[in-house]
């Protein structure tokens, strides 16, 4: 079936646009990968720094084309503030996306749509200067974007506090469940509002797409989907730990940073079942250095073993020595790690996580209890829905000095691993983790919903 598709002509060429971020490229290349095997042909835009600096394995069904944010030398890293970098983005990207857009056009190569990143909602607009047309694709919860869009509409009290909100399709949030953006106000202006004016003209897309799937957020994707044409078509994970319908799909393709894969795995193998805690906050939060400190000794006490990511921007914060004692015991440190196949490993028994949206489907997919340490951005209402509504595993508390202690760190990852909440835990994780194959495999509702997508790809071109 798969091989009679792809031997098929292409049915549209479409242009794949993700902010210059890991947490955005994978999935979005995950997606495309899906299109290919439907007979899309996927060039994927990236910016010059992120294609000098990725180290990537992909084969040559899709191609690979560039535009500028303006720091084509280091990235978001370069520029002097956020700010900066988002406005410099926008400039010289919508600039030279609709250079590439003429390449390809007089090329004979021309695509027929876009699918942007819903943080780069300024390539809609150069999509429809040049007739094509635009695809939205969101790499974050419905539920996240449900609030934010109540937001954008001025209907929330910002900034949150006190009180908690209701809105359609959505738990009762406390304001700490709810975007962090949005009850920290002024604490990163030049995100929130990125993310907020992600709506401003989301009514021109063609179609909206979100990485996530039906039975995960039912309530909210029914509410968002009468205000656009919205599909959900997730988790945009590699299949080999999903259905296992693309050939030699192992990996997400592009890594901004190297996994230290050999080491991890290794460790891994030499210890017993579900005795490991996998401890990673993801490709950007920065943790205050007493949380560290906190964390380091709430994962010695825990007496378990622990693969702990501490990206190399964050070694530094670890306390005294604690890698050198920690080197030939119980824990192994690396500054990146194969996430999926630590998560897929048999010896793994629990994810100590910041519940960035990847990490929390890859999670869910692979069926791995989690401890929810939430820092920022949208990770506080997705550790919401890990805890209440998915039941697939426990937030850990702050105390009054807005710190997670490392009692507290102890106390959640046993809650996880072992008694009767464990128990419960697990098994909502062995149901998520079959609703997720479900979906993507044949006949779906994700797999439909992209199917769907290529009919109505068709139909637009
Ligand atoms: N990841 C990884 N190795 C690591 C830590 C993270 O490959 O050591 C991957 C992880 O599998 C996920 C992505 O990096 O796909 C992080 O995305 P997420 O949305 O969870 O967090 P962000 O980095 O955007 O905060």
């Amino acid at each position: 079936m798969e091989e009679e598709e792809m031997k098929r002509p292409c049915k549209a060429h479409v242009l794949v646009l993700p902010y210059p971020a890991q947490g955005h490229i994978s999935p979005m290349l995950q997606f495309a990968k899906r299109l290919v095997s439907k007979g899309v042909r996927v060039t994927l835009a990236t910016t010059v720094f992120v294609a000098k600096s990725m180290h990537a394995a992909l084969n040559d069904s899709i191609g690979i084309e560039t535009i500028s944010d303006g720091f084509d030398e280091g990235g978001s890293a370069q520029a002097e503030s956020i700010e900066a970098y988002l406005t410099s983005l926008q400039a010289v990207g919508s600039r030279t996306l609709a250079a590439l857009i003429k390449k390809l056009d007089n090329s004979g190569d021309a695509i027929d749509a876009i699918i942007y990143d819903g943080f780069l909602s300024w390539a809609l607009d150069v999509a429809k200067q040049f007739g094509k047309s635009g695809v939205a694709f969101y790499t974050q919860a419905c539920a996240v974007n449900n609030v934010y869009y109540h937001a954008y509409q001025g209907l929330l009290p910002l900034p949150l506090s006190g009180t908690t909100i209701s809105l359609p399709g959505l738990p009762p949030l406390e304001p700490a469940e709810t975007p962090s953006f949005l009850y920290v106000l002024g604490s990163y202006p030049a995100f929130f509002n990125l993310i907020v004016n992600q709506f401003s003209n989301i009514d021109g897309a063609d179609l909206v797409l979100y990485n996530s799937f039906y039975e995960l957020e039912k309530e909210v994707v029914d509410y968002m989907a009468k205000l656009w044409p919205l599909k959900t078509v997730g988790p945009a994970i590699p299949s080999i730990y999903l259905d296992k319908r693309l050939q030699d799909d192992k990996d997400y393709g592009i890594n901004l940073f190297r996994p230290d894969t050999e080491s991890c795995l290794s460790w891994l193998n030499d210890k017993p079942i579900n005795s490991v805690i996998y401890v990673s906050f993801g490709s950007m939060a920065e943790l205050e250095t007493s949380q560290m400190e906190e964390l380091a000794w709430g994962l010695r006490n825990s007496n378990r073993h622990f693969l702990w990511v501490v990206r190399e921007s964050e070694t530094a914060k670890l306390p005294p020595r604690f890698a050198e004692q920690t080197r030939s015991g119980m824990g192994l440190l690396v500054p990146w790690g194969p996430q999926l196949e630590i998560l897929a490993h048999g010896s793994t028994g629990c994810f100590v996580t910041h519940c960035g949206w990847n990490s929390t489907l890859e999670a869910l997919s692979l069926g791995v209890p989690m401890v929810a340490m939430p820092q920022w951005t949208d990770q506080g209402t997705n550790a919401k829905f890990v805890e209440d509504v998915w039941g697939v595993g426990v937030r850990a508390s702050k105390d009054e000095d807005g710190i997670i202690a490392r009692g507290e760190i102890e106390r959640c990852i046993s809650e996880v691993m072992e008694g009767g909440k464990g128990k419960e835990i697990k098994r909502n994780a062995e149901k998520w983790r079959e609703l997720a194959k479900e979906t993507v495999d044949e006949g779906g509702n994700s797999d439909r919903n992209i199917d769907d997508f290529v009919r109505k790809l068709v139909s637009l071109t």
